[in-house]
């Protein structure tokens, strides 16, 4: 707009009536928070690492701006791309709203709630809901040491949201997980050490060898394993020659030697199970997206920010090493 039309445009403004003000205040505001976010975006740490996300090279050139962020063009491969080429939220619209969603997402809203709050369509907040996530699965210790707490929880397979079931229909939820049919069981194992670092993971069959894939490379090997008497750690931690405090639940055995307890990995999964309650039920294809936003939510002791949130589902390479001790 010209520097005339503008003044004229001010002008006009004094002669508004009130809902055309509100009007032209709540425009203002949406474009406030548009250019608030492609900002953040365009300008955080990672990036100082910026490369081509076609090609890898580190040789480009600024080549104009479109949707509010900065455009790129590759010397090497000739490709265009931005800050979020390559990442989940490439292609979403209406970042004005992001960080908003973001917000609902640290306040764990259901995708109703959230579609309601940022004025999207519910099928936009699933979308949403899921992409935002999809690093957060990335985000995982890469080594546990000291004392680690471990433990597992079970889940029985759901396809909810799936409009063809692949099993027969049955009454919603199991009493206990006891009652769910072994080909049902999804098994999640928990980590934890005393610096409250948790690492968790999916398993279709639970036993030494699954878990092991896991844990060899993240457990210091001068740790000590604390977990219940259980086939499969008992088998792991003999087989790996690792330090082993075992506690007989069943039989009341909750602490040895002051040491050896299970008492944080159950609080989070207590929280864990308590935090879930909310969504009745998630289906199976996306348990890990909740896992890893509970432990997000964990890891920053439920006071994330909305902006924190949004660049971790960015970009998570910054936060991959040297993150968690
Ligand atoms: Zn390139």
């Amino acid at each position: 707009m010209r520097a005339q039309n503008i003044v004229m445009f001010i002008e006009s403004v004094k002669t508004l009536d009130t809902k055309s003000y509100s009007r032209l205040k709540e425009a203002i505001g949406k474009r406030d928070s548009i250019k608030f976010v492609s900002f953040l975006l365009n300008n955080d740490d990672s990036n100082n690492k910026k490369h081509c996300p076609y090609c890898k090279s580190q040789s480009y050139q600024k080549w104009g701006i479109r949707s509010d962020l900065q455009r790129y063009k590759c010397k090497k491969c000739g490709k265009t791309f931005n800050t979020l080429t390559g990442t989940p939220l490439a292609n979403l619209q209406k970042k004005g709203r992001w960080l908003s969603y973001a917000q609902c997402l640290i306040e764990g809203l259901s995708i109703r709630e959230a579609a309601t709050k940022c004025g999207v369509h519910k099928n936009t907040s699933f979308r949403w809901r899921h992409r935002f996530l999809q690093n957060a699965n990335l985000i995982k210790p890469k080594k546990l040491s000291g004392v680690v707490e471990v433990n597992e929880l079970i889940f029985a397979w759901s396809e909810k949201g799936n409009k063809k079931l692949k099993r027969k229909p049955r009454k919603r939820g199991y009493k206990s997980p006891k009652l769910i049919p072994p080909s049902n069981k999804v098994f999640t194992l928990f980590c934890r050490d005393r610096s409250e670092n948790t690492f968790d993971d999916i398993y279709f069959k639970f036993n030494a060898n699954n878990i092991k894939s896991n844990l060899k490379s993240l457990l210091s090997e001068d740790i000590l394993f604390c977990s219940q008497n259980k086939a499969a750690y008992i088998k792991y931690v003999r087989d790996n020659k690792v330090r082993h405090g075992v506690l007989n639940i069943s039989k009341k055995e909750t602490v040895k030697k002051d040491i050896v307890h299970l008492r944080n990995v159950f609080k989070y999964q207590l929280n864990l199970q308590a935090w879930m309650i909310r969504f009745r039920g998630v289906a199976t294809k996306y348990l890990n997206n909740y896992l890893s936003w509970f432990r997000e939510m964990d890891e920053f002791s439920y006071k994330i920010s909305a902006e924190t949130l949004l660049i971790r589902a960015k970009r998570p390479e910054r936060y991959n090493t040297n993150h968690f001790r």
